[in-house]
């Protein structure tokens, strides 16, 4: 039978609850467990899709072209296995399906009602990913804050399932803050010992406490916890603050987490293996060389807005031995200040996907920039439909060149919609979503690096490379690398004499784990480490001494 451990979070949001969860997944799983997550999302959208970056930050998109929250993000790259749809819920599915029924006539004669319809609908969907009780341990994410109005159904639904499957098969824990006033220097247990009497006054008591601070707990600061929350004194769990998240699974496991998880759901297994995270932690320590890439994008002062892009760079740095400082470029400046200023120290340059023209044009010049001056170039999505509008116009003398979703007259609609998107008006989940395969062309960058003929990537977008002008680029030196067979759709294009440019019609970023970094990512880094090499030994043939950039 599938044990539960649900994760609530209280006193503040942005706690990292997610990577919480997904900690204690990877702990679980390296202790040879079954192990799946879900996250439900107290708000209203259906799905994520519709929000802005501003609301919402990262899009995350599964291979069965779900749109979801970035934690499903952390999900697979802490578990190393692909997320479905299933694996998050928001409180508009689940009163979209009830709607659904009661307009069926499901319900016919009773009053629909927050307790029992929408809190049997909620635990349906626990129950759900249990895979009729394979999955040894379910980890359940509630998102928002204990106290917010719109997570009580949530939070009933878990506190109905503990008294269904008994306490043995069911855990609670909760995310909390431990602040400390550097002033009056003190450590403050009051925010968390309000929030655990919130979650307590609605029926829960927790059984773990992971307590985020800035510095050490000291043992008295766990022991007025555990004895004002009605906690064991080894269930306050000290979440301090590290370097890098990879770090919080090894952590967690040092304060006695997954003994504690084991132990109270009398999961008979063996110590946990963590020899991976281990080396992943060195490896990103250890780095001595420092590469700067430079991410241009509009969205660039909200990091969690290309959360996986981060995630698959400090992958890709890893795996090249160098850490990489990324610099946030807005789009927008280097419309304005021009790419020299703002690109000339970078050994890279990526621009990530987005919407809407606002910023298109500095990104346009970047991958300009890039081209021109040889710069290791990742173009993804958006980032190459820019390219190609760049090579249209300044290799091509395609004049006016775009994309018709930036300029809907433009005479040369080099990216344009795609022909499945005619007529479609509705913007929820309409877009061309999820994986599709791309065969490669032999011998091209994109080949190399995937050491493949055939890849399968996830997509999130509606324009594309128009293939009228397939001919008249290709013959200018643009390489079509690869295509989604079936509709003859470009997936990849190259440049052609350019130590590394490469653009991608869909989202790499989605499949790098830690251990796994994607071929592409772990390419370009490696070509921006030999950018800066070769800077180096240019400079010093010159006799002007090293590059400026120090780890
Ligand atoms: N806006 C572009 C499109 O819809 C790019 C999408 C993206 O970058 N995800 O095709």
């Amino acid at each position: 039978m599938t044990k539960f451990v649900f994760v609530t979070g209280g006193v503040v949001s942005s706690l990292g609850k997610g990577i919480a969860a997904s900690s204690i997944g990877s702990l679980l799983k390296s202790r040879g467990l079954d192990v799946t997550i879900q996250k439900f999302d107290p708000y209203l959208n259906v799905d994520p899709g519709t929000m802005s970056p501003y609301q919402h930050g990262e899009v995350f998109v599964t291979d069965d072209g779900a749109e979801t929250d970035l934690d499903v993000g952390h999900y697979e790259r802490f578990l190393g296995v692909s997320m479905h749809r299933e694996n998050n819920v928001t409180a508009g599915q689940i009163y979209d399906a009830i709607i659904q029924k009661e307009r069926r006539g499901d319900y016919l004669g009773r009053t629909v009602q927050v307790i029992p319809h929408v809190t049997d609908e909620i635990k349906s969907r626990m129950l759900g990913i249990t895979r009729q009780g394979q999955v040894d341990v379910a980890i359940v994410e509630i998102g928002g804050t204990v106290g917010d109005i719109e997570s009580l159904p949530f939070l009933e639904a878990i506190r109905q399932l503990r008294l269904e499957l008994k306490r043995e098969n069911t855990l609670f824990v909760h995310v909390t803050l431990v602040p400390h006033l550097g002033a009056a220097r003190e450590i403050k247990t009051k925010p968390t010992q309000h929030s655990v009497k919130e979650l307590r006054a609605i029926g829960i008591q927790p059984d773990i406490l992971l307590c985020r601070t800035e510095i050490p707990l000291p043992d008295e600061v766990k022991e007025k916890i555990a004895l004002f929350c009605n906690v064991p004194k080894e269930g306050v769990i000290e979440a301090i603050d590290v370097a890098s998240i990879y770090e919080i699974p090894l952590m967690f496991h040092r304060g006695g987490l997954d003994d504690l998880i084991v132990e109270y759901l009398r999961i008979p297994s063996g110590p946990p293996d963590l020899r991976a995270w281990q080396a992943f932690a060195e490896r990103l320590k250890s780095a001595k060389e420092q590469v700067v890439v430079a991410v241009v994008g509009k969205y660039t002062h909200l990091r969690d807005a290309y959360k996986s892009i981060n995630e698959a760079i400090a992958h890709a740095g890893a795996a090249n031995g160098v850490s990489v400082k990324i610099d946030w470029v807005d789009s927008e400046r280097v419309e304005m200040d021009g790419p020299p200023a703002l690109l000339g120290q970078v050994h890279g340059i990526l621009i990530p996907g987005g919407f809407g023209d606002r910023g298109t044009e500095g990104m346009v010049q970047a991958a300009r920039y890039a081209r021109e001056r040889n710069v290791p170039f990742f173009g993804i999505c958006l980032g190459m439909q820019c390219a190609v509008i760049e090579f249209a116009r300044d290799v091509a003398g395609l004049d006016g060149a775009d994309s018709s979703e930036f300029r809907a007259d433009t005479p040369h609609p080099v990216i344009d919609l795609l022909e499945s998107q005619q007529g479609v008006s509705k913007k929820g989940g309409t877009m061309r979503l999820g994986a599709y395969a791309c065969d490669l062309e032999g011998g091209s960058h994109a080949a190399i690096e995937y050491r493949a003929a055939q890849v399968s990537e996830r997509h999130r977008h509606r324009y594309e490379f128009n293939n009228r002008y397939r001919g008249t680029l290709e013959a200018k030196g643009l390489r079509v690398s690869g295509v989604y067979k079936e509709l003859d759709l470009v997936e990849i294009v190259e440049l052609e004499g350019h130590p590394w440019f490469v653009g991608v019609q869909f989202h790499p970023e989605l499949r790098s784990r830690p251990d796994e970094p994607h071929p592409l990512f772990r390419g370009f880094i490696r070509a921006a480490v030999e950018e800066r090499r070769r800077r180096e030994g240019a400079s010093a043939a010159k006799g002007v001494g090293s590059a400026p950039v120090k780890p």
